[in-house]
């Protein structure tokens, strides 16, 4: 199964016979990404605490910026002047932006919400700044990503069937208005590829009738929104099951906002390809590794006098050079060190899972996989 559209490419290696899980190839202008693919978060250009090149070292093929922070501040035009977001953040590999629509439905003070779009009060300078699916589509090809999301409206209560009902609609219509200003700013063809985003909160009736809408769109790739702003575990995994399995198999599949490593156990299981999370590196700075022996407080008094790396199983920079009673001094201390051989750390873990994962998809074993790491995900040392 494979889907190529102008320089872009998805193609599906292997399907684990015991799940749905697939193992894939992402082929971007930019380069290429394995599946399943961890993409860190950069919310203003930056995977907070890691350079570019440390970024690359732990793993990272894709990166994903956001688009609702970058046009606050500097603005698009300023990125696009110091000559678009890869050289703006010196990263020559693909990157993804976000469309914002989480962000402007879950953070900022939205003052307005209508059909035209959203007015919502900046949290740079306090100025009305009006987001529409056409100016959306604009700031994400001037900042220059490779894989751009369409504008969609994140219902802030998943659970509330009004709102999400309304929210699943308005995407639909929004959709088709970010395609038709997509189109006109010349589509994949010049350089940018558009993923769908599903809605539908936790009712499957809305679930199916959003992914109607995307799929009736012939887009490089859909993702699954929505699924992680709250509700309980079990309908997170509802949701994926009913979604993942109802768009179409040669495309990727990309689950927004989740997270941690069983979350992505029970997502790629059903079939997902692609994930972004603040996990690795906003741990990092609250010293908490994830590590092959269970999630580590580098901050307990057991660590003090401890001589081994974070990791004994890592390869990474932070685990090659440096002791867990180093790194404990360094986080008592406030250094800012300690959160970045973390972070390095962690990012370096979550690829190693995936590739790990990939492994065991094309030996179809991912369900053994997922056994043996239950014990370790859960256990806190
Ligand atoms: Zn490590």
């Amino acid at each position: 199964m494979s889907a190529s559209q102008a320089g872009f490419h998805f193609e599906v290696e292997a399907i684990c016979k015991k799940s749905g899980a697939r193992a894939g190839r992402l082929t971007t202008p930019n380069g290429v990404a394995q599946t399943p693919l961890f993409m860190p978060v950069g919310t203003r250009g930056t995977v907070k605490g890691m350079t570019p090149a440390q970024v690359k070292d732990a793993g990272s093929t894709v990166i994903l910026a956001n688009t609702y922070h970058l046009h606050l501040r500097p603005g698009e035009a300023t990125v696009k002047q110091l000559g678009g977001l890869h050289k703006f953040m010196n990263w020559d590999g693909p990157i993804l932006t976000d469309s914002g629509g989480y962000q402007v439905f879950s953070m900022s003070d939205m003052r307005e919400l209508n059909e035209e779009g959203v007015k919502l009060k900046s949290i740079v300078d306090g100025a009305i700044v009006h987001l529409t699916p056409e100016n959306v589509m604009q700031i994400e090809v001037d900042l220059g990503a490779d894989i751009i999301m369409a504008f969609d409206h994140c219902p802030s209560d998943p659970l509330d069937r009004d709102s999400v009902e309304a929210a699943t609609m308005r995407t639909g219509r929004w959709l088709q208005r970010c395609v038709d200003k997509y189109e006109e700013l010349g589509g994949i063809a010049s350089g940018h590829a558009l993923f769908g985003i599903a809605q539908g909160g936790a009712f499957e009736d809305l679930r199916q009738t959003s992914i109607d809408h995307i799929t009736s769109h012939d887009l490089f790739g859909y993702a699954i929104g929505g699924v992680s702003v709250g509700e309980h575990k079990s309908a997170l995994v509802q949701a994926i099951d009913f979604a993942a399995k109802r768009l179409p198999p040669e495309k990727p599949r990309y689950l927004m906002g989740v997270g941690t490593p069983e979350d992505f156990f029970e997502a790629i299981l059903r079939g997902v390809d692609m994930f972004d999370c603040v996990t690795p590196t906003r741990h990092g700075r609250m010293h908490q590794a994830f590590t092959s022996q269970g999630r580590m407080n580098l901050r307990n008094q057991r660590w003090q006098h401890d001589t081994a790396p974070m990791d004994p199983d890592c390869s990474c920079e932070a685990c090659r050079g440096f002791s867990r009673g180093y790194i404990r001094h360094l986080a008592k201390s406030g250094e800012i060190l300690g959160g970045i051989l973390i972070s390095i750390h962690n990012v370096h873990f979550f690829h190693s899972l995936m590739t790990e994962m990939r492994q065991a998809i094309f030996e179809s074993n991912l369900p053994d996989l997922q056994e043996r790491y239950l014990d370790v995900m859960t256990r806190r040392i």
